[in-house]
């Protein structure tokens, strides 16, 4: 029998507000432990918690942009819980009536097509604390700045078909609730995190088979990692006559497997309710058109873009609007040089290359966009081939020179002067008579050989095509 993978996802993003959910405490990581808390965040009796307004925007953009029905109405709720990580006892968090329900985002499916992954719902919830396990100690102990910063739940229809998918929609989010700037989506940082829900079922069935739910997971090769093997597992369970648990279980990377952490027995009984110190929270249609004007151009309206105007290849468009950044550095030299392609050749090579090599992101690029263009429009004009323009973004990079001064430095201007190079195309022919001899008795290939030496004796300047011509010329 062929089965069929079905897999949801829960993703908490961290918002990037300056103070917290319901209090005026700084989110800034990295400070000392317990310097960012106030008697709201730590829970104590008496205090109230009060709505950070920017937490609400930033969770209708993202509703916006993964085009939910934003509640005019929504609520907040206590999840009832104890953890030394929560000091209130409950998180609150929403429940029945979450701010947005209903959207969908669009992916690049299995086989090419785009398909849209249904989302339920999206809520805004507070952190927790993080406890900190020192193995050099005998106790474990706990840092409460994170408390109360602010989190939204983006939670997935059970609508992804494979590993790759799943991917694809976390990529997509994140890139999403980056060119809104309302989160970094660092799944390392634990500010993007996702709990994975899967379950097989025979192809072409409806009924969703029992789930299992792997927690926890803080990478996209992780997810994806996960998610095959469960899947994997599952239908060996399956075929060999088993039944699948519902249960949490764990991705450990270490041995490439999931392993089991707890069964559906026992789950929190959460005992959600409303949260009477907080009223019901309206939002009103106006409110929403005036966030809805600030919304960017999102990744995959600028990569049919880049595609429709710059006739780039998907795969082009695809790479340079993975960022907001990437894109943004892109369409600055697009507006300098219009040579889209070669533009794009140059960013997607060169330039990410050098990125990644030394572990930067295009925000601090060595190399400025208007330079770029510089040294493209060198190649354009046929001052520069394409290769001598690879070492030069070399010592722009090194120097930090501009792509002029280095080819002056250097004297790195291409020949194209047909008279000088015609002369030099004649002096490596009289000096090489036999391969000359050989190449008209037929050795062809001889013609890799005259043009290297043309190179050698113009130190790589010769301007090819005509180099190419000449010879082709002369040796008939
Ligand atoms: P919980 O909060 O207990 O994890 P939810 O009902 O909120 O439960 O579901 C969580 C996620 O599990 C959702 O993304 C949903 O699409 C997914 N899901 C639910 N049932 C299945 C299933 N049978 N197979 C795969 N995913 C599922
Ligand atoms: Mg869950
Ligand atoms: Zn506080």
């Amino acid at each position: 029998m062929e089965f069929e993978p079905v897999i949801g996802l829960e993703v908490h993003a961290q918002l990037k507000t300056r103070t917290k959910i319901f209090c005026g405490c700084d989110t800034a990581f990295g400070a000392p432990p317990n310097t960012h808390v106030c008697p709201v965040c730590l829970g104590m009796p008496g205090v109230l918690p009060v709505l950070n307004r920017i937490v609400v925007e930033y969770a209708i953009k993202m509703a916006l942009a993964t085009n939910c029905d934003i509640a005019p109405k929504s609520r907040f709720a206590r999840k009832n819980y104890f953890y030394p990580d929560l000091p209130k006892g409950y998180q609150i968090s929403q429940y029945e009536l979450p701010i947005a329900e209903g959207g969908y985002v669009e992916v690049d499916a299995d086989g090419g097509n785009s398909r849209k992954i249904g989302l339920t719902r999206i809520h805004m919830e507070e952190d927790a604390g993080k406890l900190i396990h020192d193995p050099d100690r005998p106790h474990s102990r706990v840092d409460l700045n994170r408390t109360g910063v602010p989190l939204i739940e983006i939670v997935s229809e059970p609508d992804i078909r494979s590993p790759r998918e799943a991917g694809a929609y976390l990529r997509q989010l994140r890139a999403i609730l980056r060119y809104l700037d309302i989160s970094d989506g660092n799944m390392e940082e634990g500010s993007f995190r996702c709990d994975a829900n899967v379950s097989v079922r025979p192809a072409g069935s409806d009924p969703l088979g029992t789930r299992t739910e792997v927690k926890n997971i803080n990478s996209f090769k992780f997810v994806e990692s996960a998610l095959a093997y469960e899947i994997k597992r599952q239908i060996a369970v399956l075929e060999d006559g088993g039944v699948i648990i519902q249960e949490t279980r764990l991705w450990d990377s270490g041995r490439q497997r999931t392993v089991s952490m707890r069964g559906k027995e026992e789950a929190h009984d959460y005992r959600y309710f409303s949260d009477p110190d907080l009223v019901p929270l309206v939002i009103d249609d106006a409110w929403i058109e005036t966030i809805r004007k600030t919304l960017p151009e999102l990744p995959r309206a600028r990569k049919a873009r880049f595609v429709d105007n710059f006739g780039l290849p998907e795969h082009d468009a695809d790479i340079l609007t993975s960022s907001k950044e990437l894109a943004d550095y892109f369409e600055a030299c697009v507006r300098q040089i219009n040579a889209p392609k070669l533009v794009s050749n140059w960013v997607m090579g060169p330039l990410l290359a050098l990125l990644n090599a030394e572990g930067r992101t295009i925000a601090d690029t060595p190399v400025s966009p208007e330079r770029m263009a510089e040294l493209l429009a060198l190649v354009e004009n046929g001052t520069i081939s394409g290769k001598i323009a690879k070492t030069i973004f070399d010592e722009m990079v090194q120097t930090g020179e501009s792509p002029e001064a280095v080819v002056s430095r250097k004297e790195l201007v291409q020949v194209t002067d047909e008279a000088a190079l015609e002369a030099i195309v004649d002096r490596v022919l009289a000096a090489n008579p036999s391969e000359v001899e050989s190449y008209r008795g037929g050795k062809t290939k001889l013609m890799g050989f005259f043009v290297g030496q043309i190179m050698k004796e113009t130190r790589g300047k010769a301007n090819p095509q005509i180099v190419n011509t000449l010879l082709k010329n002369k040796l008939g």
